[in-house]
């Protein structure tokens, strides 16, 4: 199979460049995108040799074509679009961090590519829009993200209708065991320190404040199609269960597995079928020996009450609470902004707006702009 990917140079990338690297014979990466990794990315186009990339600016793009003669560079929107849309490749995955990757992944579907998509932004911002997309070309949508993969994997051979509801698994993140007076203080290297999983630096803090499973709840929502109160979620300390459907008939059918990307990444490329993977030891549930459950406090994590009010809204209130949530994260990482305001700008900019009810993309892109503005204008 041939492949677009985005974010080649992250941490969803690098873990998909492991699978591809894995399996020559199976998969071909034919055309990338990246941003301002320049090193890293020089070293992918030398492994994986692909026709077309994409790059953050035109600087970085002529540097590179000086480098790499018989590849063609792109750069900005327009190159995310060239890669997601290339004419050889039959899927696309979307491993680009945050809402830049929704015009790529609409034009992608528009274009009949298959979509394994971790780039839960572009869900949250525009989930309508996605979903009709791609009911509308007939394409096939996959998720990469662990628990969506979980969910995803537990429905395989069941009917939807006897699917009563679903239950995400939460780490809790960083601060899992800190009070809300505790988080006060905590600092940027505190929350980089994720206890399970190695993710890049937006999704760890999104982890810490629980946003990540606020967004994931509403990427949820529009993949499989569950009103909100039939998306539950639970802290499990371990990351093994990675998430669970719960049938009318009072089963629970859940994925185990060790917390590697690789996995989830895999399954949607092989979908549905199954390739090996070599893991450096052995997933031993006697070494895990339990695995606990407990129910999330909503005044804890703030995060999580706010994301499920935004995703009970609807319209364009989902698309602000992401906006939002990515500039306070950008400006926490930069150590402009203390932890706890990062959920507090999140919340005054949903008091600031107005739902807009089923809006289209222009609209949704204007209140993206808009909210990015107006959070920044507080920093
Ligand atoms: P990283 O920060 O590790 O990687 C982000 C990627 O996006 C990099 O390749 C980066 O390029 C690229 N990028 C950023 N800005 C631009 C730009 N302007 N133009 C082109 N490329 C750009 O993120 P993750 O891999 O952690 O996460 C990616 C997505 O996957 C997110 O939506 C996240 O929520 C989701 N996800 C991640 C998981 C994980 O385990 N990490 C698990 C589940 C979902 P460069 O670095 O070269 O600038
Ligand atoms: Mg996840």
């Amino acid at each position: 199979m041939k492949i677009s990917l985005l974010g080649a140079t992250g941490s969803v990338g690098v873990q998909t460049l492991a699978v591809v690297r894995q399996h020559p014979a199976a998969f071909q990466i034919v055309a990338l995108a990246f941003g301002s990794n320049i090193q890293k990315g020089a070293q992918i186009i030398r492994e994986f040799s692909p026709e077309i990339v994409s790059v953050a600016t035109k600087d970085i793009a002529r540097q590179l074509a000086h480098q790499f003669p018989t590849v063609t560079f792109y750069h900005g929107m327009a190159g995310l679009i060239e890669v997601a849309t290339f004419h050889k490749s039959t899927m696309l995955v979307n491993a680009i961090l945050g809402s830049r990757g929704l015009l790529p992944t609409l034009r992608a579907i528009e274009s009949h590519k298959t979509i394994a998509l971790a780039n839960k932004e572009t869900l949250v911002t525009a989930g309508h829009l996605v979903m009709d997309a791609v009911k509308k070309h007939n394409v096939t949508l996959l998720p990469v993200d662990s628990e969506h993969s979980a969910i995803f994997q537990s429905l395989q051979g069941n009917s939807k209708r006897a699917v009563d509801s679903i239950l995400l698994t939460a780490s809790g993140g960083s601060f899992r065991d800190k009070t809300r007076e505790q988080l006060a203080n905590v600092t940027l290297a505190d929350a980089l320190n994720h206890p399970n999983w190695a993710m890049g630096p937006k999704i760890t803090i999104d982890s810490a404040t629980l946003f990540n499973k606020g967004l994931e709840v509403i990427e949820a929502h529009w993949l499989f199609g569950l009103p909100y109160d039939k998306i539950n979620v639970t802290i499990h300390r371990e990351s093994i269960i990675h998430s669970c459907v719960n049938y009318v008939d009072g089963s629970m059918i859940a994925q185990m597995g060790a917390p590697d990307m690789r996995l989830p990444i895999q399954y949607a490329l092989t979908y549905p079928n199954r390739l090996p993977i070599s893991y450096d030891e052995p997933f031993d549930l006697n070494k895990i020996g339990q695995l606990s459950f407990e129910a999330v406090d909503m005044k804890r994590f703030r995060a999580l009450y706010l994301s499920y009010e935004a995703g009970k809204a609807g319209g364009s209130m989902p698309t602000v609470l992401n906006a939002a949530n990515e500039v306070a994260v950008e400006a926490f990482l930069t150590k402009k902004i203390s932890f706890l305001d990062i959920e507090n700008l999140v919340e005054k900019a949903m008091l600031a707006h107005s739902i807009i009810k089923n809006p289209e993309l222009e609209t949704i892109l204007a209140i993206e702009t808009e909210t990015r503005q107006r959070v920044t204008s507080w920093l």
